[in-house]
Formats: structure tokens, C-alpha cells, sequence
């Protein structure tokens, strides 16, 4: 066993301890824990073999055919008992999320907010997962839609929000009568075992829920590819990079499983010559350097018009060069650290890639903070001559990359020309440009905001985007469907039978 060295390890398993883990989640050998604060280890934790996954899995179906009988608004209760539980909780799980993912204080617990927002946009859901009545073209007869159940939901979710990701997912397959196993990220497994721990609390004031409608896998990938391959699986729903979808999805589809992808971002915003400047200075800075960079929505390319860069960007260099980087936990900080050495070294090479293309990089050094294992940067803004080589990809680190632009059209085209199509935004107060960003012929992406930064989503819309981001959409708006499955239903309540499309069959 890792040795817990990291100075937050007591804390963190008081935390865990008060949250209702139980000491047989840890193990002498198995799956370490670290801290990216310090990068230290703070417990090991027993791994699921690939014979109690499969195991997990079948009382997880166990569980759905017994919880699809439960009437949907019963089973809104229990998720109204769970945001129960997180609202107790917040304190505790969002001070984990900081020590585990690493976010400041309060992005750890709006992360816990986020659940709590989604469980209750869950339990008035459970009143309203209706079908259509439709027209009918035959006499006597009624058509209509029912959503049922669908099975098993698998949940597979990344370490930037090792939490949120999952009660997105989990929310609103519970209210529709699915159960829910969970391979939660490697780099972030204490979290997932605490969220775990509020689920059988709540079960346990619901008077109990059926033995495996919340699972939990804890390993490394190869754990996940197990839960993409079982048939019992109808719908998973995989959080992470475009690299992971391009696994999971082809297993996917050979078994005509339903997909919720929601991989990476390649974020943009554009700054119009009619900008809010001052609200536009701000939204770039909390949605290019929030979350050390490391959100999916997080902001990446920056185009500026040229009658306003010289207005604009000089302060956000400065910005850059005076944001608070350092111990999350710590009031006043802004910038935590990377999740690990290997995020790092993905920043110092993306940022070697943009001098070589001749990009002038502001900030972007490594900051010590007396942690040799953690590795805390501060962010870098790089003016770039041209939108190619590390501008087309996502690094998951806090790297701004600006470049100027004459017309909305090409800024808008600069927008789509990436393979991501997560999130973008326009600062303009030029409604034909505000328009025409968020039209048919403006951004491609799943999100498109104006005067705001393109992160920081609320449930109540449907969360994705397009391309190499996957297509998934999961939280609000009608987004319920993909864990439900629709039967159209035609009765007939007359004595004849007449056909549709007029077709006649008369056997005499
Ligand atoms: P990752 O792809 O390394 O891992 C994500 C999860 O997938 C982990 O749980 C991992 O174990 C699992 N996994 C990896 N390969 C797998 C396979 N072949 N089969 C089954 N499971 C597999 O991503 P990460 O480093 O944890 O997170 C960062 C990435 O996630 C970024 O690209 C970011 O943009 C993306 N992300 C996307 C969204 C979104 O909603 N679109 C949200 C958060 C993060």
C-alpha cells in the first residue's frame, strides 16, 4: 500500500468517514489515491475485478426490474432524498472534490450544487415523463406514446468533475426507473465512493431501495471497456476525452447500445468590435483560467477584432500575470493545480509547439509551490499568427491561444474549424452579429452564448456537443429520453378492422 503521505490524508479520510465510506473500501494494494494539492497519496483503495463488475452488474439489473415497477414519482422521492443528503453534505463533498480534483473551494462546492440542482429538477421530472397522443387516421382507434424504463445505465465520467458528471446521468435514470453502475475516473475514486455512501443513506430513508440500483466500479479504464461490452448495458453515458469515445463507441454501436458521449471541447469565443470589454475581460478570464484550465467548456481560442486587441488584450496579459495561483483550499486562490505530472508535461509541450509556429506566450511557467509531486501552473495566454498546429487541439491546461480577425464571417468560420464542437461564445452587442453567431449558419456548437463565457452550464438545458465531442446531451431539457425507451401504441376500441393506407386483407 501507497503510503498516505499527503498532508491532507488525515482530513480527507475524517471527511470520507463522516460521509459514511466504510473501511473495507480501503485495501494494502490496489488503486492509489492522490491529492493533487501536493501529489501525494491519500489511500488506497480495493479494485473491482472483472468478475465482480459482472457481478455488479447483474444486481443491477436485478435492481431495474424490480425499481421499473416502482411508480415514477415514488421513485422521484428517493431522488428528492438524495439532494437531501447532498444538501447536508455539500460542506463535506465539495471540500473532497477540491483535495481530489484539485478545484478552489468554490467551484468544489458548486460542483455539489450542480447535483443538488439536478436532483431537484429530477424529482418534478418524475411527474412528467409523458408521450403524445396522436391523430389517429382509423375510426375507433387511438394512438399514443409511452416511455418505459430502459435497463441498466452505464456512467462513465471524467476526473475534471468526478461528481456532477454523474448525478447528470444518475438523477434522471433513477427517475426513469433505470438502475445505474458507475466507473468513475481513476484519478478521482474517494469522491465516487463518498457520493455512493449519500445514495444508500437516502435508501435507507426511502426504506430501502433494491440491492444494486447504484453501483460503483473502481479501476482503471479496463474496468470501463467492461461495462461498454456487457450486454446487459443498454445506454452508457462516457464522459472524457474524444480518444475514449473513439474506444467505447464502435463497442457501442457492434451491440446497438444507445451512446451519451460527451468528450472534448475546443472552446471559443469571439470579441466583436462592440464588445462590453470590461464584461468581456472578466468572462475570458474566469472561463480560460477557472478550473486550472481543465474543464471541457473551457475556453481555448480567442479571436479579437482588430479595431479592439490592443484595447483587450493587453489586459488580459496582465490578468495572466496576476492571478492568484496555488493551494486550492486557500481563500484568495483562483488557479489550483494540474491533476498530474503528465497534465504538465501536455501543457510544456503544447506550449513548445505554439513558439515553434511563432506564438508569443505570456505566462505558462511551472509555479513552485515548495510540492515537488504537484504541479501548479500559471495560466499562458499565447497571440498566435495563425490558427494551426497545437491551436487545433484541446490540451486539458489553462492555455489561451488569440489571434485577431477582420470580419465576423471568417471569425465565425475560425469558430467551426476545429474537430470539437462543444461550447462558443460572441461578445458583441451588435444583435445582427449576436444573431447570426447563434443561427443555422453561426457556431456548430452543442453551446453558443452571447455575452457570456462558453463555460459554467446550468442543468436546466440539455448539456453536448456535436462532432468529436460525441452528440450526447444529458441534464435538462428533454434530455430524459435517452435513459427511457418510447413504445408507440395503437388501440383499437371498435369491432371492424380497418387497415391503414386504406390497405384491404379480406381472408373471407
Ligand atoms: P479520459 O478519457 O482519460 O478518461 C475518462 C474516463 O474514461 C475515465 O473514467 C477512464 O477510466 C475512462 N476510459 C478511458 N478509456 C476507456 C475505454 N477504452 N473504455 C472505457 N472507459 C475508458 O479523460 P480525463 O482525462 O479523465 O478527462 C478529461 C477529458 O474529458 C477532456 O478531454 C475533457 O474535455 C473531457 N470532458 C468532457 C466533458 C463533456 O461533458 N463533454 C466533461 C468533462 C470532461
Amino acid at each position: 500500500m501507497a503510503a498516505p503521505t499527503s498532508a491532507l490524508a488525515p482530513k480527507t479520510l475524517a471527511i470520507l468517514k463522516r460521509l459514511g465510506v466504510p473501511a473495507g473500501a480501503y485495501a494494502e494494494s490496489g488503486l492509489t489515491a492522490r491529492c493533487p494539492i501536493d501529489g501525494r497519496p491519500i489511500a488506497t483503495l480495493a479494485t473491482t475485478s472483472e468478475s465482480e463488475a459482472k457481478a455488479a452488474i447483474g444486481r443491477a439489473y436485478e435492481a431495474f426490474l424490480a425499481w421499473r415497477a416502482v411508480p415514477a414519482p415514488r421513485r422521484g422521492e428517493f431522488v428528492r432524498l438524495l439532494g437531501e443528503e447532498l444538501r447536508a453534505a455539500k460542506e463535506d463533498l465539495g471540500r473532497l472534490v477540491s483535495i481530489e480534483a484539485g478545484k478552489i473551494v468554490s467551484e468544489g462546492l458548486g460542483e455539489v450544487q450542480e447535483m443538488i440542482d439536478i436532483c431537484d429538477y429530477a424529482v418534478g421530472l418524475s411527474r412528467q415523463l409523458f408521450g403524445l397522443t396522436i391523430a389517429t387516421e382509423r375510426p375507433e382507434h387511438r394512438m399514443m406514446e409511452t416511455w418505459h424504463p430502459l435497463g441498466v445505465c452505464g456512467v462513465i465520467s471524467a476526473f475534471n468533475f468526478p461528481v456532477a458528471v454523474w448525478s447528470w446521468n444518475a438523477a434522471l435514470a433513477f427517475v426513469c426507473g433505470d438502475s445505474v453502475v458507475w466507473k468513475p475516473s481513476e484519478k478521482t475514486p474517494l469522491t465516487a465512493l463518498a457520493v455512493q455512501a449519500l445514495v444508500e443513506r437516502a435508501g435507507a430513508r426511502f426504506g430501502g431501495i433494491p440491492r444494486g440500483l447504484s453501483e460503483v466500479l473502481i479501476g482503471e479504464r479496463e474496468i470501463g471497456a467492461a461495462l461498454v461490452a456487457d450486454e446487459r448495458v443498454p445506454v452508457v453515458s462516457a464522459t472524457g476525452s474524444t480518444r475514449m469515445g473513439r474506444e467505447v463507441a464502435p463497442v457501442l454501436a457492434a451491440r446497438f447500445a444507445r451512446a451519451i458521449l460527451e468528450l472534448g471541447g475546443n472552446n471559443a469565443a469571439i470579441v466583436a468590435p462592440s464588445a462590453d470589454l470590461d464584461l468581456a475581460l472578466r468572462a475570458i478570464a474566469f472561463a480560460a483560467m477557472g478550473t486550472a484550465g481543465q474543464r471541457c467548456t473551457t475556453l481555448r481560442r480567442l479571436f479579437v477584432h482588430e479595431s479592439v486587441y490592443d484595447a483587450l488584450v493587453p489586459k488580459l496579459a496582465a490578468a495572466y500575470g496576476s492571478v492568484s495561483v496555488g493551494d486550492p483550499l486557500k481563500a484568495g486562490t483562483l488557479v489550483g493545480p494540474l491533476i498530474d505530472a503528465a497534465a504538465w508535461r501536455g501543457m510544456e509541450q503544447a506550449l513548445a509547439d505554439a513558439r515553434a509556429a511563432g506564438g508569443t506566450v505570456h505566462g505558462g511557467t511551472r509555479v513552485d509551490t515548495g510540492a515537488p509531486d504537484a504541479f501548479y501552473a500559471r495560466p499562458a495566454l499565447v497571440e498566435m499568427p495563425a490558427h494551426d498546429g497545437p491551436v487545433l487541439r484541446e490540451t486539458f491546461a489553462p492555455i489561451l491561444y488569440v489571434l485577431r480577425y477582420r470580419e465576423i464571417g471568417e471569425a465565425i468560420a475560425l469558430n467551426n474549424a476545429v474537430g470539437a464542437g462543444l461550447s462558443s461564445s460572441i461578445f458583441t452587442l451588435d444583435m445582427r452579429e449576436a444573431e447570426l453567431f447563434v443561427s443555422a449558419a453561426g457556431s456548430d456548437c452543442g453551446i453558443a452564448n452571447v455575452n457570456i463565457g462558453p463555460s459554467g452550464a446550468e442543468i436546466g438545458g440539455a448539456f453536448g456537443g456535436e462532432k468529436e465531442t460525441g452528440g450526447g446531451r444529458e441534464a435538462g431539457s428533454d434530455a430524459w429520453k435517452a435513459y427511457m425507451r418510447r413504445a408507440t401504441n395503437t388501440i383499437n376500441y371498435g369491432r371492424t378492422l380497418p387497415l391503414a393506407q386504406g390497405v384491404t386483407f379480406d381472408i373471407g
